[in-house]
């Protein structure tokens, strides 16, 4: 029997930890360097460009614009019916930050249109989502 149990991150891991603390205050933040002001996304603890292990979860609008995207039309797990949009979203006030959602259905998008961002909650954990602004 397959689960259709949605698949959830894990929220205790040290390098992607503080995305999801902010996702549950409903705040999206980025992880950024101490040292270099790298944006350091996929979040991770250490900064590859200058070597710190000094960095900060940034707070940030949680709003973008489409930079990408593509419509799943092969039913790769239960929990996500097809056909949907996954959408990657440049942040407005960190361009280097892409971030990625997913949409119902074939979206009609086009690059550059604005995106705001909202919390799925699965199981108590909160997910940054994406919607057309
Ligand atoms: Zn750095």
């Amino acid at each position: 029997m397959e689960s259709t149990t949605p698949l959830i991150p894990a929220t205790d891991d040290i390098d992607t930890g503080g995305f999801f603390d902010a996702a549950r205050r409903g705040q999206l933040a980025i992880r950024l360097c101490n040292r270099c002001d790298a944006v350091l996304h996929m979040p991770r603890a250490y900064c590859h460009y200058c070597g710190s292990w000094d960095g900060r979860w940034q707070p940030v609008a949680g709003t973008g614009s489409v930079y990408s995207w593509t419509v799943v039309e092969h039913q790769v797990h239960p929990s996500y019916p097809v056909p949907y949009t996954v959408v990657l979203v440049e942040l407005d006030d960190y361009p280097a930050a892409r971030l990625i959602g997913r949409l119902p259905g074939r979206q009609d998008l086009a690059p550059g249109q604005p995106m705001r961002v909202w919390f799925e909650t699965i199981d108590d954990v909160a997910v940054p989502q994406w919607r057309l602004a």
